[in-house]
This record gives structure tokens, C-alpha cells and sequence, in this order.
């Protein structure tokens, strides 16, 4: 039976003050993986705690002149298992393509990391009803041919719901998620066991709701994983 993931986001929030917040939140039951910012990846790797330690992004190159860059294998050596890989924010605020996405994902897993690979529909595009095609559309152009369910975990995280307190509801989780079940047994044999999360303004007044969906196999979560007094009942819901 696979593990739950309670996977938390920091974004670019945090300082090495912060790294306290994690100090109790391992657990035996569900894995518990914190993505903080680049710089605090080796002091909270260094500080012993049961969390797992992941990237939010790595470059697709292995070394060279990349300045600001960071590969794979420099997460791994800092003391990442994991690494966030095309969420919207680097999408839209760095361009991120679904082809880059998945040479980054190659690239992480070639270096022993654990891609969470983040898709999700805009408002726009759900007004439209086109958030089943740009779904499968996502996935297909950024999970890569050597994703299997070890090494790739899959976060749906539709874009309105990021950050705003709107969560999906119950029935559009499930929608999207049971296609993309589908979607990704149609060439993965081990689809079956590949981790998909749901993010987007999840906290502890929705997640128990939220876990109970099928096919939603952990959370990715931005702001309420800063505090260990958010976190902790979510992971607690799962
Ligand atoms: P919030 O939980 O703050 O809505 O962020 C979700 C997210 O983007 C996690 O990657």
C-alpha cells in the first residue's frame, strides 16, 4: 500500500528562524516532505529532523555556466530527496514550457530525486471547459517516458485555487483526478501506485474532506505549511 505525502511549499517565504516550525512534524504513518527556499535546503537537511527535504525547482543541465542555476545532483548533495517541478508560479512567472518541465524531471530523476510534477487548469480555462484537455495536456508534455510510480508523485493544483481560499469542491477533485488515473495508466504500467496530490488552499478545515476523494493520495500545500500549528493537523487528516 503506498504511502500519503503531506508535502509542503514554501515558496520564497522563510529564513533559517523558520526552520524550528519543522522540528515536530515527522511522522511514521505518512511521509512529510517540506520544499523550502534553495537556501535553508541544507540547514533543515543538517537539523535531523523526520521531514523529508525537497527542491522547488532544479535546472535541466547537469553543471556549467548557468549562473543562478541549480541542478539536480547539487539538491540531492544539499540534502533534497525530492523536487517541485513546473508549478504555475515558475510557469507563469518564468515561462516554464511542459517540454522543460520534463527535461527538468529527467534530469532529477537521473540524479536519484523524487519529481513532484504540478499541473493545473486556469479559472479561464474551467470557464471554458477545457480543464480535462489542458490537464491531459500537461501531463503528457511534462511527466516524462521514465516516470514510474517511485521516482514521479503528480500535484493537481488548479491555479484559481492557489493561494486564494477557494478550494475545488469535492466533485471537481475527484473528476480530475480520476482522469488522470486514467490518463497516466495509459502509459505507465504502475500508474496504480503513482502519489497524486491536491493543492490549492488546503488547510485543516478542509483536508480531512479533501483526503477522503479518491485517487487523492496527499496534499500539496503552500501557505499553510509555514507553521507547524497549520501543518500539523493536515498531516494529522491524512
Ligand atoms: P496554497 O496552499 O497557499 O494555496 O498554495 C498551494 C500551492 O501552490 C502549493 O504548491
Amino acid at each position: 500500500d503506498m504511502k500519503k505525502l503531506a508535502a509542503g511549499n514554501w515558496k520564497m517565504n522563510g529564513t533559517r528562524a523558520a526552520l524550528a516550525e519543522v522540528d515536530g512534524l515527522g511522522s511514521d504513518r505518512v511521509e512529510v516532505l517540506i520544499c523550502p527556499p534553495a537556501t535553508l535546503i541544507a540547514p533543515l537537511a543538517d537539523r535531523g529532523s523526520r521531514v523529508l527535504v525537497g527542491g522547488q525547482d532544479c535546472d535541466a543541465r547537469a553543471e556549467g555556466a548557468h549562473t543562478g542555476d541549480i541542478a539536480a545532483a547539487q539538491l540531492l548533495d544539499a540534502g533534497a530527496s525530492h523536487v517541485i517541478l513546473g508549478h504555475s508560479e515558475r510557469r507563469a512567472d518564468h515561462g516554464e514550457t511542459d517540454a522543460q518541465v520534463a527535461a527538468k524531471a529527467v534530469a532529477a530523476h537521473q540524479a536519484g530525486l523524487v519529481t513532484i510534477i504540478c499541473v493545473g487548469e486556469t479559472e479561464a480555462q474551467r470557464d471554458a471547459g477545457e480543464t480535462l484537455a489542458v490537464i491531459a495536456a500537461q501531463l503528457a508534455g511534462s511527466v516524462p517516458d521514465c516516470a514510474t510510480a517511485t521516482n514521479t508523485v503528480v500535484a493537481y493544483e488548479p491555479v484559481w485555487a492557489i493561494g486564494t481560499g477557494r478550494t475545488a469542491d469535492a466533485s471537481q477533485i475527484a473528476e480530475v483526478h480520476g482522469a488522470m488515473r486514467q490518463t497516466l495508466a495509459a502509459r505507465f504500467a504502475d500508474a496504480d501506485g503513482m502519489r497524486l496530490l491536491y493543492g490549492g488552499s488546503v488547510k485543516a478545515g478542509n483536508a480531512a474532506e479533501i483526503f477522503a476523494i479518491p485517487n487523492v493520495d496527499g496534499a500539496l500545500v503552500g501557505g499553510a505549511s509555514l507553521k507547524a500549528a497549520d501543518f500539523s493537523p493536515i498531516i494529522a487528516a491524512l
